[in-house]
């Protein structure tokens, strides 16, 4: 049997702000969505944080983000 029983499909990738942290060895970044302000520090070695973007599984933790794109039906 070759038939594939499961479909895999490709996960969808949503583009959004981040805040990334200067820190070489630190992987530290958040959403923005998360944060207030202008300028935050990384939860993790406390070391400032620039603004960036990032792709990332739209399936994962961003239901709020998902949610609005696919239900703006008003
Ligand atoms: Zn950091």
């Amino acid at each position: 049997m070759s038939y594939y029983n499961k479909r895999v499909e490709p996960l969808p990738q949503e583009h959004i702000d981040t805040w990334e942290c200067t820190k070489d060895d630190c992987n530290g970044w958040m959403r923005k969505n998360f944060s207030i302000g202008e300028s935050v520090q990384c939860p993790f070695c406390n070391s400032d944080m620039k603004s960036g973007t990032r792709f990332i599984n739209g399936l994962s933790n961003t239901a709020p983000y998902t949610k609005a794109a696919s239900s703006n039906t008003k």
